[in-house]
């Protein structure tokens, strides 16, 4: 089974959600598409790399450019932990979150437990003037079980 049809019914093709934002469906747009989908919470580096053995004249700029018009697109999401390069997923729109392993930096999903933007919604005191919350950026940090183990077998 293709990861197209993996996927049929869940959401519309790379090429028809290119097609629906504007874009020309090109050979490294789905080069990084597929990419990002095979490897999430990637640097753009390592997408780089995934990339090339589809398409091996893919250029460090073509990717950089094409990370950053489909992260403004919201065909893949963009986030930066502590200590770390931006990495990319195309797991977007269902406001999860993050847990990062402050040894190795590893990095899990973590669904959101209220499943929309914000999650949180800040108390405000009188003196303050309350905004309209939009986002919420939860980071969870922790030590993973790799490490703990690493660490237990010190
Ligand atoms: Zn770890
Ligand atoms: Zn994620
Ligand atoms: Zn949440």
């Amino acid at each position: 089974m293709s990861q197209f049809t993996a996927f049929a019914g869940k959401r519309p093709s790379w090429s028809e959600q290119l097609r629906t934002a504007g874009r020309r469906v090109t050979k490294q747009r789905l080069a990084v598409l597929t990419a990002v989908e095979t490897h999430p919470h990637s640097t753009a580096e390592s997408i780089l790399e995934a990339a090339r053995q589809e398409l091996p004249a893919l250029s460090t700029q073509a990717v950089y450019v094409v990370l950053g018009d489909l992260t403004e697109l919201g065909m893949l999401r963009r986030f930066e932990p502590p200590q770390s390069p931006a990495l990319y997923e195309t797991r977007v729109k269902d406001n999860h979150h993050h847990a990062v392993c402050t040894r190795c930096g590893r990095v899990e999903d973590v669904d959101c437990a209220v499943g929309h933007a914000p999650c949180l919604e800040p108390h405000w005191n009188d003196s303050q003037k309350p905004m309209t919350i939009q986002i919420a950026d939860v980071l969870y940090q922790g030590i993973c079980q790799d490490c703990l183990a690493a660490q237990a077998a010190e």
